[in-house]
């Protein structure tokens, strides 16, 4: 059975590449009727809060990612690591090293200063001739690399690899204070969670050698392994806090939708034709490793704005009303206040890229607007003044509907010799504050007639 896992290391949020990797381990093992893991590898303490932990969880909850297994949490598993480096020393397949961190920079330096990699020279290897044990130095535990031969695999989505054995050292697998280190702990985790795929980011691609160098030594099968090239931002360079939102709950409080969200980090890096929009389902059957392209795929803000809209035209006035409705409230303005808000969302809504974009629109419909009479000067000419009275004053009897106040702005126009623009730019900004919005009747119609008729009145004298 296939098993896959995702393996954040908290660091304070769900980041949109963690979320990406989570998603294809995910989905691989959806595909294919198997697991999926969550791990939370949490060894560094001062990063992994319970804050940062739950912030994990938040992320994966709001994209919709359930995991069959887990959480784990690398914490509570150290007395495992520290059993299994027990039984590699028991094996030979570890050995204590004593050197000093002293000796260990000395003999740094002196590789750098003739030009060669920084590497542990395996004076403490078992069959070594080895130097007298001093007294008084805590040992660490080295994994006993083999020293020929090469690591080979074939990742599924950057093909063959290969690292010489001669390119790696000794491993430091258990610190001197016992504690197992980073490479270590995600080997025997692999190893007892069963973990058939190992889907992550590119970035562990120089791990993955010695990862499989010590399930080798552990008698463990070694799983597959998928490395997901990392995620560009728009300008094309690495992508960053610098590039706005790069955490999974902050593209909810910017107003996206998960399942936009989704669909987009299904496509960066992967694709199924040409498709563009599918659902969860579609994703699911089509989704493979060997179709992940292994170069950087990059984001493309324009497209997650298109995709978003897409999604909350699909899901309808009705169900989006809630939602607009919780996002008026949290700033504080009844949605109650205004018109019917599935009517003022079905208007807008194709206009409007995020939830927050559409509540923004819509806030003159919930709240009082301050006229700016500058953009007023802008757009109201003294011949369109009488005519906007008469029409002010047609608006306190005309039938309450987007047909009959169009009608009736129609034919004012006609007669004052006006043209459209002269009209219905200076009542959408006497209206709501803005030159650009919906069809003017059809905003009149909404904003009901006691506002319209107030804010005329307060705009116009
Ligand atoms: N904890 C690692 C990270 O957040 C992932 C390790 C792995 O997937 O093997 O980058």
């Amino acid at each position: 059975m296939i098993r896959t896992r995702f393996a954040p290391s908290p660091t304070g949020f769900l980041h949109i590449g963690g979320a990406r990797t989570a998603l294809f381990a995910w989905a691989y093992a959806r595909r294919h009727g198997g697991r999926f893991i969550l791990r939370i590898e949490d060894t560094d303490i001062e990063r992994s809060t319970p804050e940062a932990v739950q912030a994990i969880f938040d992320g994966m909850t709001w994209l919709g990612l359930e995991h069959d297994e887990g959480p784990f949490f690398q914490m509570q598993r150290m007395e495992r690591y520290k059993a299994v480096i027990k039984e590699m020393l028991a094996a030979g397949t570890a050995y204590p090293c004593y050197m000093s961190p002293a000796e260990l920079e000395a003999l740094r330096e002196g590789q750098r200063a003739r030009g060669e990699k920084p590497r542990y020279d395996g004076r403490w290897r078992p069959e070594a001739d080895k130097p007298e044990c001093p007294p008084d130095i805590k040992p660490v535990i080295r994994f006993k690399n083999p020293q020929d031969g090469v690591v080979v695999w074939n990742d599924l989505v950057k093909g063959k690899i290969e690292i010489a054995n001669s390119e790696l050292d000794d491993l430091v697998i258990a610190r001197a204070d016992g504690t197992p280190t980073y490479n270590f702990c995600v080997v025997v985790d692999d190893w007892d969670m069963g973990i058939t795929h190992v889907i992550r980011g590119d970035d562990h691609v120089n791990n993955t050698p010695r990862q499989i160098n010590i399930l080798r030594a552990l008698g463990a099968a070694v799983p597959e392994y998928a490395h997901l090239s990392m995620i560009l931002g728009d300008d094309g360079t690495k992508l960053s806090k610098r590039h706005g939102a790069v955490s999974v709950m902050q593209f909810d409080a910017d107003g996206f939708l998960p399942e936009a969200v989704i669909n987009y980090l299904a496509r960066l890096g992967w694709s199924h034709g040409d498709d563009e929009i599918f659902t969860l389902e579609q994703f699911i059957a089509w989704f493979d490793l060997t179709s992940v392209i292994p170069s950087a795929a990059q984001f493309n803000t324009e497209k997650l704005l298109w995709l978003n809209q897409h999604y909350m035209k699909k899901m309808g006035a009705s169900a989006l009303a809630p939602k607009i409705a919780e996002r008026l409230r949290f700033q504080n303005i009844n949605p109650e206040s205004g018109p019917d808000l599935e009517a003022a969302i079905s208007l807008y809504v194709e206009r409007c890229h995020t939830l927050n974009a559409l509540r923004d629109a819509l806030l003159p419909f919930y709240s009082e607007v301050t006229p700016d009479a500058a953009l007023l000067a802008q757009y109201l000419s003294d011949a369109a003044r009488p005519a906007l009275s008469e029409f002010a004053a047609a608006l306190e009897t005309v039938e309450w509907s987007a047909a009959a106040i169009g009608a009736t702005l129609k034919d004012i126009l006609k007669r004052h010799g006006l043209k459209m623009p002269q009209l219905a730019m200076p009542l959408r900004v006497i209206l709501l504050g803005a030159a650009e919005t919906p069809s003017v009747d059809a905003v009149i119609a909404l904003l009901g007639r006691e506002r319209v008729l107030t804010r005329l009145a307060s705009m116009t004298g």
